[in-house]
């Protein structure tokens, strides 16, 4: 069973490329902080590289400064110490305490001792007198080695454990031993001793630690001896160190995020030891973090200029789709958004059998009229509203458009059969008519449901919307039925009625050569004799082929062809009427059919008087076929009309008698002379046996004074009953089908003479 649409109000889409624009406007944004965050991160730790080497390049200078510097005082030191020994060497035979204590003060050397070859000091300027050297010391080790003279690096002295650079040299009568303190020479290395070094470099703001390994991996200086175990030295590390490469790495470091640079530290071309610096990144992530949060709040503010954006253009989008797919009267989807859908369904490729229903409310021009437009409005509403309520009607009225000012259609989606499509037709028309407000302008409200079934052959919504106006134009020829199926014939019937109108145009501008008339004769039943001719129209077209009447009469009618093409027929059967009176035929009536339309055209009256004039037949002898249908809508103006036409001497017969719904008491006031019994009476009578209907047509027909003719008398047992019932005249293809002017001459000159001399003998 049909479950209906499909498409979602979402797809209509109205300015989309602008929130693209959007979207790709962030994700640039986002890729350009993330771009800018990377350049921070590496220009941060390039400036952290950088700094690190010019560290250690401070580092190097500092300690081959240091070395030098070391040289330098060492130097000095030792020409003060060689000098001091030389000058006591030079008094060794006039030594004293006095003596070496002058010197000691001279020189500024700090200790002076005298030993005898015995190893024991003789003199001093300071204390240890009589002190005896022993085996194991070191000045024990000069006394008995062959050296004259020592000067021994900086070391600690033996007794005091005070860091002191001694000198010895040897005389005739002994030797002296001469020491400077190394205290006093610590303020000046100090300033190059790479542990006050390391402290200065750890105290920059963003370093974190520092430590200098010697070439052992022993840690000699660092800032911090207990963090040193947390900076787990890896093998990457360690093979760095070991092939004398720098060395950066990121790592954590007590929780925190660092950075650590490993610098192999060279003093004269020789490697001294490794620096390792740990740069704290706080700063860096400090900066990372606010340039975060001013991303975040521009980003925010980006959204927020665009949301207040989107919602406006959101609410210009919904008013001009509203006005652009909603109808404003009933609130449901208009012609427009049907389309649209329509456009989506055929493009899909869906097995699912689709149907349209369409439902056209009629007389809504003439509520209109009766009680205005707001009441029609306001039905309208209540209809719709309830077809919403229906099943096959998807929730908020997605499968529901209006179609036109008085035509609704619903979109049926999957559907198995045509039952199927009849008995939500049949729902469609109950919901429509069930009336719980019991409002009387509704007595004139009907409704009728064409279904249209949408096959493979619609893939052009073209077509689709071609074909539903052709059916809702059928709708109205069909007058019984609720539904009606739309038949693909009618639209080959809609292109073929459309030619037609064309070449009836054509053909009033060419003369209607195309066009001729055929005559049938009428009989009268009583004496056999032909006492009219029915003249009907023919149409052989060149483009079209021979067209039957009843259908280009009927386009003449819609399209008022029908005033020229009936005057061409009025005059062609004047001009052969005329002939007959001519060739001294005087006693036939040339019957013509005449459109209601025709009729009721303005100039019609003067068109007959100038037709009998120009062509000077006798009036008396023509008469107009009308048919009851279309008389009776129009009666007052017909009548009064047919009226005028009885002055002139013409006689009116009321053609298809019986077809319509023509009511006595009118009957009786018509201007008419005769009744014409339709062909659908005749073909009732199958025997002589009583056919009331026709009987009491007859009965009634003498009772108003009018003469009876029965038109398409076939068989012989019709004209037989006829005749016993005293119908006037006959006619049919029992006696002649419609013939051309030269046969129905003829026929009438055998035929008349034939019953002139029967006359003649009888009487
Ligand atoms: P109508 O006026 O009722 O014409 C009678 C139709 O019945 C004619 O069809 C005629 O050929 C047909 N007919 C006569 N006897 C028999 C019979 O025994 N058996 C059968 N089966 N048919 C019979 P036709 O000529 O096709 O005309 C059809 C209709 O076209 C006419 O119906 C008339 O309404 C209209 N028509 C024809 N000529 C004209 C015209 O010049 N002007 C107007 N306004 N209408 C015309
Ligand atoms: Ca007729
Ligand atoms: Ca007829």
């Amino acid at each position: 069973m049909g479950e209906g649409v499909l498409i979602k109000e979402g797809k209509i889409k109205l300015s989309d490329w602008k929130s693209y624009l959007t979207y790709i406007a962030i994700i640039l944004f986002l890729m350009a902080g993330y771009i800018i965050l990377g350049l921070i991160d590496t220009l941060l730790l390039k400036y952290m590289m950088e700094d690190s080497s010019k560290q250690v390049n401070v580092y190097t200078s500092r300690l081959s400064n240091s070395i030098y510097a070391n040289n330098i005082i060492n130097q000095l030191l030792e020409d003060r110490l060689v000098s001091a020994c030389n000058m006591i060497l030079e008094n060794e035979d006039n030594l004293s305490n006095d003596f070496l204590i002058g010197v000691s003060k001279n020189l500024k050397v700090d200790h002076i001792y005298w030993y005898d070859y015995q190893g024991k000091i003789i003199y001093t300027a300071n204390d240890y007198l009589n002190w005896q050297a022993n085996i194991g010391d070191s000045i024990y080790d000069f006394m008995v080695s062959h050296m004259d003279i020592l000067v021994e690096p900086i070391r600690k002295a033996a007794d005091s454990g005070i860091y002191t650079k001694y000198a010895q040299m040897k005389g005739k009568k002994g030797f002296v031993q001469v020491g400077i303190l190394a205290e006093n020479i610590q303020e000046i290395t100090n300033r190059f001793c790479p542990q006050v070094f390391v402290e200065e470099l750890a105290e920059q703001e963003n370093i974190e630690h520092v430590y200098y390994i010697n070439n052992d991996n022993e840690l000699l200086f660092c800032d911090d001896y207990k963090s040193y175990k947390d900076i787990e030295i890896g093998p990457d590390e360690k093979s760095a160190i070991e092939e004398d490469r720098i060395y950066y790495a990121r790592k954590t470091l007590d929780d925190k995020d660092v950075y650590e640079a490993i610098y192999p530290i060279y003093a004269d071309s020789k490697k001294m030891g490794t620096l390792i610096i740990i740069y704290s990144l706080d700063g860096l992530n400090v900066t990372k973090t606010k340039f975060s949060q001013i991303s975040i709040i521009l980003l925010i503010f980006i959204f927020l200029i665009y949301g207040v954006m989107a919602i406006n253009t959101v609410k210009k989008n919904n008013k001009i789709r509203e006005l652009a797919y909603f109808d404003p009267v009933t609130n449901i989807f208009n012609k427009n958004y049907f389309i649209t859908c329509m456009n989506d369904t055929i493009k899909k490729d869906s097995k699912n059998k689709k149907a349209i229903l369409i439902i056209k409310f009629r007389n809504l021009e003439l509520l209109k009229l009766n009680y205005g437009q707001n009441i029609v409005d306001n039905l309208l509403v209540r209809k719709t509203s309830k077809l919403r309520k229906l099943k096959v009607v998807k929730n908020k009225g997605e499968s529901l458009f209006r179609y036109s000012k008085d035509s609704l259609c619903i979109y049926i989606d999957n559907y198995e059969k045509k039952e199927d499509l009849i008995e939500i037709s049949n729902n469609i028309l109950n919901s429509l008519e069930k009336t719980t407000d019991n409002i009387e302008n509704e007595e004139l409200f009907s409704s009728k449901v064409i279904i249209f079934e949408l096959n493979k052959n619609y893939k052009q919504i073209d077509r689709i919307i071609n074909d539903i106006d052709i059916a809702i134009g059928r709708m109205d020829e069909v007058n019984d039925e609720r539904y009606i199926f739309f038949d693909e014939k009618d639209r080959e019937n809609i292109i073929l009625n459309e030619k037609i109108e064309g070449e009836l145009l054509k053909a009033h501008y060419t003369g209607y050569e195309e066009f001729y008339l055929l005559y049938q004769p009428q009989l009268d039943l009583q004496t056999n004799r032909i006492v009219g001719i029915e003249a009907l129209v023919r149409w052989n077209s060149k483009l079209l082929g021979n067209i039957p009447p009843i259908q280009f009469i009927n386009i003449a009618e819609k399209s008022k062809a029908i005033n020229s093409l009936g005057k061409w027929v009025i005059m062609t059967a004047c001009n052969f009427l005329k002939q007959l009176e001519d060739s001294s035929i005087n006693d036939i009536m040339v019957a013509i059919n005449i459109s209601v339309i025709q009729l009721l055209h303005e100039s019609f009256l003067d068109d007959i008087s100038n037709i009998i004039m120009k062509t000077g037949v006798n009036p008396k002898l023509l008469k107009f076929e009308i048919t009851e249908t279309n008389l009776m809508d129009n009666y007052e103006v017909v009548n009064s009309k047919l009226e005028l036409l009885k002055e002139k001497g013409i006689g009116i017969s009321l053609d298809d008698f019986g077809t319509g719904h023509s009511s006595l008491a009118r009957l009786k006031n018509l201007n008419i002379d005769y009744l014409k019994i339709d062909k659908s009476f005749i073909d009732h009578i199958v025997s002589l046996d009583e056919d009331i209907l026709i009987n009491s047509i007859i009965l009634l027909a003498k009772e108003l004074n009018l003469k009876v003719i029965a038109e398409g008398i076939e068989m012989e047992v019709q004209r037989e009953y006829l005749k016993n019932k005293n119908c006037d005249i006959m006619q049919g293809y029992l006696f002649s089908k419609p013939i051309t002017q030269d046969e129905v001459t003829n026929l009438i000159k055998t035929i008349n003479e034939k019953t002139q001399k029967n006359d003649k003998y009888e009487s």
